[in-house]
């Protein structure tokens, strides 16, 4: 280590420091989609359509989905027992009360983080989030960071960046680790490896192995650990997400599994928490509510195994932690939903549980067809409103808007109005289109009686005399039916008639049958 002239030390840099657990992932040939990929650009990603159809004939997504719906999350989803309920009230409204005096809030954070001795940079956007971070490590002669999960730091796209410096960066959550090794994006915001099964992790380390192992996940988890530990030792930086940030105590709280947030912050001399601006919360007190509602929702426990409390870098007299500790704070759109309906999404905990409740993300087999960093529910709404979103304006329509993500989220928000907002919001940006006149023009006929029953006449004789195929060729029907089979319109209506019939014969029992 050196000296330097603030006090800091820094380590020597040794050229000679790589990861060991990334040795041989050069050997994995695992093929992907280039939109499932870690080196995804957003800009340039495949149109949603693309991708989505791409996603749903995709081998292994029908295994994927029905590991999901195995799970039994779905179900489990929306239903909450009355200490669950109770819970969720009270996290709900932390959540509003921390949005209520957001910046006062944030304020206090920022000071109490400092009073720590932890350096904070609160930036903008995420080129400067992954910049301030790519600099600290330069500055500091880094050639090796070990990572632990952070969805914020795929947000930021910051691996590639340090990578791109010519640091190496290992992921030390398992699942990560798994994605990485793939060369592929997390696809679940808890489970980043969930569209893989256990074969597939199998063949990945043993093809990083060079032999073959059993598909025991004892041995392969004892694989990756034995890896990943001599990169703890090794690592001069370690690099940790938050989930909660008290403002009253300036705490940062990391929950996880699997123990490695712990080696990832106190083992190497240098640490950078980084997290999007919404992690604050007004007091230390809170986690009570906060992480069991987290957890369960994440994982249907009460708690996980470890909560890692940060309290600043390692004080005289300790024997581990940082001896220097920063924190990047980044904004990338946030704050400017404040004030407006949007600003619902910023209550959010990142539990992934609208995400194993939703159709149609479990249809797509994960995350990774939405194209971002966020999939399903949470990333429809939320992405379009990140940083440069130009690209991800499209995706408050992957929903069915069948609303059970509204019923599975612990904090209450609801992701069905923000998803029809986010819908008008890219309507309104569209010039209109004949599939808009075309929609347009359905709604007047529609919404006038006798126009109505005589498109359905209209549609019947159609249905009788030609055939279905080309009726999907139709001009206006064509838009509707790519993708989609054309129904038999032959008795368009006759569903609408036999329900009149009934509720008919409700209102007049005993009509037409003779028993008056
Ligand atoms: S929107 Fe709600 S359910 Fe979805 S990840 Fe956030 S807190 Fe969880």
């Amino acid at each position: 280590m050196k000296d330097q002239p603030n006090g800091t030390t820094t380590p020597e840099p040794d050229a000679r420091v790589r990861s060991t657990a990334m040795i041989d992932a050069g050997r994995v040939t695992r093929p992907h989609p280039s939109w499932s990929g870690s080196d995804l650009d957003p800009e340039h990603r495949p149109s949603l359509r693309s991708m989505t159809a791409e996603a749903v004939t995709r081998e292994g997504v029908g295994h994927t989905r029905l590991r999901l719906e195995a799970l039994g999350r779905e179900r489990a989803s929306g239903r909450w027992s009355p200490w669950e309920s109770q819970l969720r009230d009270r996290g709900a409204e932390i959540r509003r009360e921390t949005l209520r005096d957001f910046e006062g809030y944030m304020s206090r954070l920022v000071a109490q983080l400092e009073r720590h001795g932890v350096v904070v940079h609160r930036v903008s956007t995420a080129g400067e989030a992954r910049e301030t971070i790519g600099r600290i490590a330069t500055e500091h002669g880094v050639t090796l960071i070990a990572k632990s999960k952070s969805m914020a730091t795929e947000e930021i796209h910051l691996t590639p960046h340090l990578v791109g410096l010519g640091i190496d960066v290992v992921e030390t959550d398992l699942g990560e680790y798994i994605a990485q090794v793939a060369g592929e994006r997390p696809s679940h915001i808890v489970g980043p490896a969930l569209h893989m099964s256990r074969q597939d992790v199998t063949d990945l380390f043993s093809q990083m192995k060079g032999e073959r192992l059993p598909a025991d996940p004892d041995v392969l988890a004892a694989y990756a650990r034995e890896r990943l530990r001599a990169d703890f030792k090794a690592a001069q930086m370690g690099i940790c997400g938050v989930n909660f940030a008290a403002a009253d105590t300036g705490t940062l709280v990391v929950v996880s599994n699997e123990g490695n947030v712990d080696m990832v912050t106190s083992q190497p001399d240098l640490l950078v928490a980084v997290m999007p601006v919404e992690k604050v919360i007004p007091r230390l007190a809170d986690i009570g509510t906060l992480v069991p509602l987290l957890c369960n929702a994440a994982n249907k426990e009460f708690s996980t195994a470890y909560q890692t409390l940060l309290n600043g870098p390692r004080r005289p007299g300790e024997t581990d932690g940082p001896r220097e500790f920063h924190c990047v704070i980044f904004d990338n759109g946030r704050t400017a939903l404040l004030g407006t309906p949007k600003e619902e999404i910023l209550a959010c905990i990142r539990c992934g549980n609208c995400q194993f409740s939703c159709p149609v993300f479990r249809t797509l087999g994960g995350g990774h067809a939405y194209g971002t960093t966020y999939g399903g529910p949470i990333g429809a709404v939320l992405s379009p409103l990140l940083g440069d979103a130009s690209h991800d304006r499209d995706l408050p329509f992957l929903c069915s808007l069948c609303g059970a993500c509204a019923d599975a989220c612990p904090v209450k928000i609801p992701l069905p109005d923000l998803l029809v907002d986010g819908r008008a919001d890219y309507e309104g940006e569209q010039p209109r289109g004949l599939e808009t006149r075309g929609w347009g023009l359905w709604g007047w006929l529609w919404s006038r009686p006798r126009l109505y029953r005589a498109t359905l006449l209209a549609a019947r004789v159609a249905g009788r005399v030609l055939p279905r195929a080309f009726l999907g060729k139709l001009p206006v029907a064509n838009l509707w039916a790519t993708g989609r089979t054309i129904p038999d319109v032959s008795h368009a209506g006759d569903g609408r008639a036999l329900f009149q019939g009934e509720a008919s014969k409700r209102r007049h029992p005993g009509a037409n049958t003779g028993d008056r």
